[in-house]
């Protein structure tokens, strides 16, 4: 088999310059066969799965990327395989019911008190298990002004929304004042008490944490950030650098990874990720089932799975290092924690209870 290219590429002058990495995303197989080596028959198969779901990696990214390695797990989030293109019975286009619990456009309300606003559907890079990838992706383009005023309207009418989470897509492939001018707005809500970022930026591209935007973030605090750090290899030096930078500047930062399977599915990796995000000021915060969105069958694992992970980690290492493993309900139920279990029974006067070691212990129901 012909190997297109195993040259690596090396960064240059602009490699710290967000929109550098943006303009130079890989968005094909030749693009990636500087990165990585890949057989014609590959190349051909990728090409393939991009006519159903595209492909951007950063440049930062790909040189993350084992360039032999296919079950790199840097590279099996970044580049298609062909099991995308096969469909489970289950699967479903928006798994999470989201478009009906749309009360305007870019907006989800789903729980009382907060609300999800889908800022743009552009990101750095594809996330081959992205929920959202019926539409990510699809169109590079930001909220408008006016969609922007209809989402503010809704939340303005509705006094119990105190917390705003934004996200997409990414909304840090956005510039500094197309986030400002979103974050400024919200803020000017007078009962929005707390504005969160969902961002990847961190993980796929951390030189887009630049002084500059985190000190317009820290005009409108509080500001919280979740990030979406999956394997303890995407916590390079800069990556690590991009989160005490944002910590630096008052924001709490959070992580949500996906249980994905060959990625993370064993308590060791998961071990290391959740104890290597403790040390980089990076608390877990979720840990997600994978969804039932198209075509990740392969990285699906079953539920058990992760609820034997949370197990052994369990009283193993800081209470702090622990994320809640959750199920978001398909048709838009919500996040369902689903954990270990520690009751063993419940009794008329006492509980049964299991500790991390598997110990019984009593305790008074009264
Ligand atoms: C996840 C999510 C939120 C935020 O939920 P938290 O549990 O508070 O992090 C809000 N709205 C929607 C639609 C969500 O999916
Ligand atoms: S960064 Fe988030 S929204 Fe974008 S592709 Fe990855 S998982 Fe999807």
């Amino acid at each position: 088999m012909e190997n297109l290219s195993s040259v690596s590429a090396t960064p240059g002058p602009f490699w710290n310059d967000w929109r550098w990495q943006m303009k130079n995303r890989i968005t094909d197989a030749a693009g990636l066969a500087t990165y990585i080596s890949l057989t014609s028959q590959q190349a051909e198969e990728i090409d393939q799965c991009l006519r159903q779901f595209r492909m951007a990696v950063t440049p930062y990214y790909a040189s993350l990327m084992d360039p032999v390695n296919q079950s790199c797990p840097i590279r099996r989030q970044a580049v298609p395989a062909t099991a995308e293109t096969h469909l489970a019975p289950y699967e479903l286009r928006d798994p999470l019911a989201e478009e009906n619990s749309s009360p305007v456009p870019n907006l989800v309300h789903r729980y009382p008190d907060r609300v999800l606003l889908l800022a743009t559907h552009m990101c750095s890079m594809y996330c081959r298990h992205c929920t959202r990838r019926r539409l990510v992706g699809q169109e590079d383009r930001a909220i408008t002004l006016a969609e922007l005023e209809r989402v503010v309207a809704y939340i303005e009418a509705n006094s119990q929304i105190r917390d705003v989470l934004i996200s997409g897509g990414d909304p840090l492939c956005m510039g500094d004042a197309i986030v400002e001018r979103i974050v400024a707005r919200i803020r000017r809500i007078a009962h929005v008490q707390v504005i969160r970022i969902g961002t990847r930026v961190p993980v796929v591209m951390p030189m887009r944490i630049t002084s500059n935007l985190l000190s317009m973030l820290k005009k409108y605090q509080p500001i919280w950030i979740n990030t979406h750090f999956n394997h303890p290899r995407e916590l390079t030096d800069k990556a690590r650098a991009a989160c005490a930078a944002i910590v630096d500047a008052g924001i709490p930062l959070g992580n949500q990874s996906v249980l994905l399977k060959g990625i993370n599915d064993d308590a060791e990796t998961m071990k290391q990720l959740l104890l290597s995000l403790v040390q980089a000021r990076v608390r877990p915060y979720y840990l997600y089932q994978c969804d039932l969105s198209q075509g990740l069958s392969h990285f699906r694992t079953p539920v058990s799975k992760g609820v034997e992970i949370i197990q052994a980690l369990t009283g193993n290492i800081s209470g702090y290092a622990i994320p809640k493993f959750v199920i978001d309900a398909p048709g838009g139920g919500g996040k369902i924690p689903i954990g270990p279990e520690y009751v063993v029974a419940v009794e008329p006067d006492r509980l049964v209870l299991k500790n991390y070691a598997g110990d019984l212990f009593y305790y008074p129901n009264i």
